[in-house]
Formats: structure tokens, sequence, C-alpha cells
């Protein structure tokens, strides 16, 4: 990207979202509710719902309770299940869409390449694909952590010369019926579409690196009266939701005090034991790190599926693919017609291909070397008016991400209406502040068993530093993003003069 003057066709729309996924909808209906209509979103793909337009894998579905996984000013009394599937919860956003107005103010196909902040001008050039320019006062990132398929490099995959693709790139043309499917990976996304393709495929080798802790879904058909009380009496739904927010809170009390644990790894050994009769498959799927370490598989047909005659779980060591299959390090061949990767996404810099270029000219991969960082997930110091959602270390414990998501819109929103206030036209995350807040974080991480459980998890960078929880509760985020503390910012305005100043009321930094 130059730096060339902006072009007369640029676009200048004073907040600029970018994803059409629940982060970047939900931005523009609470730009919308706060008065704001001075807004576009941008979206790469042709249709909303982020990674539930993305993810189309048989027996996708959320392992969140919809009352906790869809927006608390959406409410849907219709959900036909405890826990939706991926239609469903699609459907459910096209419909919010819908009904919010909210289609006009997006532009699908449109993928952002650039952005630059042009300090004179105190707003931001973003660039798209099709050359494209945009020139907002704030740019809001809203393009998830989970979105880059992990493809792993492993010896020989290109002189595989059948069928391989991805869980998030499903491909449907690929009818299973009969062949000999080799799934690699059993995380969350594997543990949906294994049972599924059980019974279909001839045969199911699934690759398993390390067992992962499993606990049962508590999921059923929604009856027909629970959705007509959920329509007439919307407090009946309000208390599914409070008890469906306990459920996800609690486990972070031991998440972050790792000996609450037992209690946790007690259920999980029982329902191994229950659904896993064959000793030797029952020692091959017992974890050998703590629960919790790794996100919990809630499934109650994964174990079933794995002690099906059809289906084998190899633990040996993948060494090599074969033009017809998998060798593992044992020396056996594994044929295959179709290799499944459930090797989930690359979440080591969330912006490591991005060219974002901020104050001074620092790019956020220098802004970055040492890994991802954020104030509140949400701000990074040398990008001002610049907001990130679900950015590092915001999510990623057990409460639903929907609820993150909700106190970072309101974060974002009170942050506005702060720069209105004081008029700032130029907000920037200090950095002290920042730094401060995130020795502060990493210290209470390492106690946590995300960080100390004896595994790696994509929680974890490559230097094992924790890039994606908040240490503790979804209450305590959300107590945190109530209201922006000035002192933390950076206000400034630029004068008539052209020299930026300090709004009275916002801090130097020191
Ligand atoms: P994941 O949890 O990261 O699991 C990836 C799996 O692939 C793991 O079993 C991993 O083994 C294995 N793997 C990765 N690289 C490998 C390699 N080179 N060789 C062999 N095995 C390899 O990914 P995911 O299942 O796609 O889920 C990612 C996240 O998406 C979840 O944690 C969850 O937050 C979200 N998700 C949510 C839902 C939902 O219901 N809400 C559904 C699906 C996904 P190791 O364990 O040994 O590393």
């Amino acid at each position: 990207m130059s730096s060339e003057p902006a072009k007369e066709a640029a676009e200048t729309p004073d907040v600029l979202i970018v994803g059409a996924g629940f982060a970047g909808l939900g931005m523009a209906m609470k730009l919308l509710d706060a008065g704001h209509s001075d807004f576009v979103l941008l979206e790469k793909a042709d249709g909303v719902g982020g990674t539930w337009r993305e993810n189309t894998y048989p027996g996708c579905a959320c392992d969140v309770a919809s009352v906790m996984y869809s927006y608390s000013f959406a409410r849907n009394p219709g959900w036909s299940r405890m826990y939706a599937t991926q239609p469903e919860i699609l459907d459910y956003v096209k419909r919010v869409v819908k009904d919010r107005g909210i289609e006009s103010y997006i532009r699908f196909d449109t993928e952002v390449t650039g952005y630059e902040f042009d300090e004179d001008g105190n707003r931001w050039s973003v660039r798209t694909r099709a050359g494209q320019e945009f020139r907002p006062r704030i740019v809001v990132l809203a393009h998830g952590a989970l979105h880059r398929p992990n493809i792993p490099d492993l010896p020989g995959m290109g002189r595989f010369k059948r069928t391989v693709f991805h869980s998030a790139q499903w491909d449907h043309s690929v009818d299973l019926k009969g062949k000999r499917v080799a799934v690699i990976g059993t995380g969350s996304s594997a543990a949906q579409f294994i049972p599924e393709i059980a019974g279909v495929a001839a045969h199911v080798d699934v690759f398993q690196r390390n067992a992962h802790w499993v606990l049962p879904k508590a999921d059923r058909p929604l009856k027909d009266f629970e959705r007509k009380l959920f329509k007439a009496l919307p407090a009946v739904q309000q208390l599914y939701r409070l008890a469906a927010y306990w459920t996800h809170e609690l486990p972070v009390l031991a998440f972050l005090h790792p000996k609450l644990l037992k209690v946790l790894e007690l259920a999980s050994l029982r329902m191994l034991a229950k659904q896993v009769p064959d000793p030797e498959l029952r020692a091959k799927l017992t974890p050998d790190y703590k629960i919790g370490c790794k996100r919990i598989l809630l499934t109650n047909d994964y174990y079933p599926a794995l002690g099906r005659p059809d289906v084998d779980l190899v633990t040996s060591a993948i060494e090599e693919f074969t033009p017809t299959g998998v060798r593992t390090v044992d020396g056996q061949v594994h044929e295959a017609d179709v290799v499944i990767l459930g090797t989930g996404f690359s979440t080591d810099n969330r912006c490591a291909t991005e060219h974002i270029v901020g104050r001074d000219g620092i790019t956020i991969q220098e802004a970055w070397q040492d890994g991802p960082t954020a104030h509140l997930g949400t701000t990074v110091s040398g990008f001002p008016n610049m907001f990130m959602l679900m950015g590092p270390n915001s999510g990623g414990g057990a409460q639903s991400i929907l609820f993150v998501i909700e106190a970072q819109l309101h974060y974002v929103v009170e942050c506005l209406r702060m720069m209105r206030k004081r008029r700032a036209d130029r907000l920037e995350v200090r950095e002290d502040v920042e730094r401060a807040f995130n020795a502060r974080l990493h210290a209470k991480l390492a106690g946590s068993v995300w960080n100390s459980g004896g595994c790696h998890s994509w929680f974890l960078d490559h230097t094992g530093q924790n890039r994606q929880s908040w240490p503790g509760t979804g209450t305590s985020y959300w107590r945190a993003t109530r209201r922006p503390n000035p002192n933390a910012f950076l206000l400034t305005r630029r004068g008539a003069d052209r020299r930026l100043r300090v709004v009275p009321g916002s801090s130097q930094p020191r």
C-alpha cells in the first residue's frame, strides 16, 4: 500500500467495521442503537455469519447452550434444541440482520488488504482487494481468531493423490459413502463430525495425537410448550439463560485454581468408563494432562463412534503420507480414499499476514514481535482509533464468546461516547497502561490450567505464552469493560495550528 494522498473516490464513513460474523454484526447493531448510523461494514465473503457460514461440516453445532450463544438483545424463543446446530445458528444470524435492517450497511465480497493510519488527516486509510479506498475515523476489526485453517506440514502430503480437505472447508461434493476415510485431529470439530461420518464411510481411521477430556452435553430438543412459554414469558427464557451462564462461569474458577479440577476429571473418567468398555481403547482415550488445559469436548456420541467396529483410533504418530494413505511410525500404512484435517486453526499471531500500519509507521507485526497483546483485548498502543473485537486474551475461558463480544461492543460504544464528550478526535491506549495490564494478566494466567495443566493447546503460542485466555470469569471481564477509564488513554485533539493537544481529563504518558 502506498502513502499517496486519498483518491477522490475514497468513502469517508465515521466508523468502518471489518467482518460480518457475530462480532461485526453486533457492532453494527450497537452503533445503530447508540444513534450512530455513519458506518460501513466490509465482508470478504458473499454472506453473513463468519465462522457459522464457513464451518458446514456434518454435525457442526455449538457447544454453548443456544440461550447463551445468541445476542442478549435479539432473543430467539424458537430454538429447536438446547444446543443449536450450525444451520439453525446461521438462520438466526441472517434473521437478526434482516430484522435490524443491517444488510444495507454491509459491502459483501469486499476484502480488506491493508490499513494505514494517516496522522495528519487523523483517519485510517483502508484499501480493498478491488482497489477501493475508505477513510474512516474509527476502525473496528471483527475478523475473529479462528478463521485461518491450520494445514499441517506433514511429510509427503503433496504425494497423496487422493482427496484432502480441512473441516472448515468441507468438500460436500465428496461422497464418503463406502470410502476409507482418515481423520487427523480429535478436537472440538473432529469430535462433532466423526460420529456423523462413522457408519457412512466404509472405514474411518482417527489419528489422535493427544487424548481430549470429554464431558456429556446436556443437549435435547426443546419441547413445544417450552418454546411457547419463552415467547409468552421472556423471563422464563431469561432463567434458562441465567442457568447456562453459571454453568459456563463456575468451571472457570476451577481453571484458575486447578486443585478444584478433580470433580470435573472424575465426571469425565466416569463417562469414559461407561461409554468405552474396551480397556485398551479406554487407555488410549485417557488424557495425561489436567482437564480444562485444552478445551473440553462436550459430546455424547464421540466415544460410542470410536467404539464402532468400522472405526479405529490410531495413536501411533504420523510418519508420512504415501500416495494412497498415511504411514505411522510403527510402520503401518493406513490406506485412505479421503483425508479430513480436523487440525484446527492458526492462532499463533492473529494478524500475521495483515497489513496494519499505525502511528509513526509502526506495523502490527513490529508491535507484536513478542506476541499479540492488547488492553482488555480491544485496543493496542500505537494504533489510534482502532478497536479489536475478540482481540488477544479476551476469550478462551468457558463463558460464551457472545457474552464477551457483547461486553466489548458496549466498551467500544462507551469509548466513542467518551471521545465525543471530551471532544477528542484521537484515542490511543497508553503504552505503559497496556504493558502493566498485560504483566498483571500474564501473572494471573501463569497458575491457570491453560498454562500449567501439562498440555499445549491453541491458547498458547509457540513460546508457551497464553494469547487467548482472559484470566477470570466472564463476570470479571464484563465488570472491567463497563466504563472505559480515560486515564488509560491518550485522548488528543488536533488544534487549528495542526498540533496535537491532550484533551483535559486524559492523562499524559508517564
Ligand atoms: P483444535 O481443538 O485445535 O483441535 C485440533 C486437533 O488437531 C487436535 O486434536 C490436535 O492434536 C490435532 N492436530 C493439529 N495439528 C496436528 C498435526 N500436525 N498432526 C496431528 N494432529 C494434529 O481444533 P478444532 O477442533 O477445529 O477446534 C478449535 C476451536 O474451535 C475449539 O477449541 C473451539 O473453541 C472452536 N470450536 C467450537 C465449536 C463449538 O461447538 N462451539 C465447535 C468446533 C470448534 P493435539 O491435541 O495433539 O494438539
